[in-house]
Parts: structure tokens; sequence; C-alpha cells
């Protein structure tokens, strides 16, 4: 597992920190975000640690289609009924502020575009 020691996400996948974990697989962790900005507020996480999407997707391509079976999954449980929204921010502009991939799954509100 590459994982960065200074990275808080490398830290919640290997239980050093704490962080309400939703599913586990080998390859992706999904848990709550601290600071819910909906109803369900989950971030689907590589175990791999990489700076973003496209890292991950230039390093395992298949992998990035698992963190959205896992987050559909993870809709599913929270009874979301096919109604969510999955974001990737990538690159600091975009107001991507912790720099290992993650998938923000959030639901259970309604959704406006474009987003802020
Ligand atoms: P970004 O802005 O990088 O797309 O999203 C980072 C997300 O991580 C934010 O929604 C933020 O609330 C969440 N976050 C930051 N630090 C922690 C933490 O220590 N634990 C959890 N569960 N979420 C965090």
């Amino acid at each position: 597992m590459a994982a960065d020691p200074d990275c808080i996400f490398c830290k919640i996948v290997a239980g050093e920190i704490p962080g309400e974990v939703v599913q586990r697989s080998d390859d992706a962790v999904a848990f709550r975000d601290l600071n819910p900005a909906a109803p369900t507020h989950v971030l689907v996480v590589p175990v791999d640690h990489a700076e973003n999407a496209a890292a991950t997707a230039a390093a395992d391509p298949a992998l990035v289609g698992r963190l959205v079976s896992v987050a559909a999954q993870v809709a599913d449980a929270e009874g979301l009924g096919g109604d969510y929204r999955l974001v990737l921010n990538t690159g600091a502009g975009s107001g991507q502020s912790v720099f290992h991939t993650h998938l923000h799954l959030l639901g259970g509100r309604p959704m406006t575009w474009p987003p802020g």
C-alpha cells in the first residue's frame, strides 16, 4: 500500500485517526465528511495515496470506476433513491483542499446547478 505519512486521509484509511467509516474494501474506503454539505456527505477514497483523481486514473483507471461503484452502493444504503451528486475536485482552484483522491457523495437534499 502506498501511503503518505503526512496525509490525513491516509491516516483515516489506516485507522490512525478517527473517521466514521461506512464501507471498506481492499482498495477503497468510504467515510463521512467531517463538515457535511448535505444530509448525506460521504467521501470515497482509494487506499493507495494519489494527489487527485487524474493521478489515480493514470495509475489504475479501473479503480476510479470502483470508487463510483462504492459511492452507488453507499447511496443505496443511505436510501437516496438514485438521486445524488458525485464530485471530484481537482486542483486548489477547483476547491480541492485535501490532496488524496476523494469522490464526494452528496445527497438527501435538492441540488442546484451550477455549483459555487
Ligand atoms: P475537497 O475540498 O478537497 O474536495 O474536500 C475535502 C473534504 O474533506 C472537505 O469536505 C472536508 O470537510 C473534508 N475533511 C477535511 N478533513 C477531514 C477529516 O479529518 N475527516 C473527515 N472525515 N473529513 C475531512
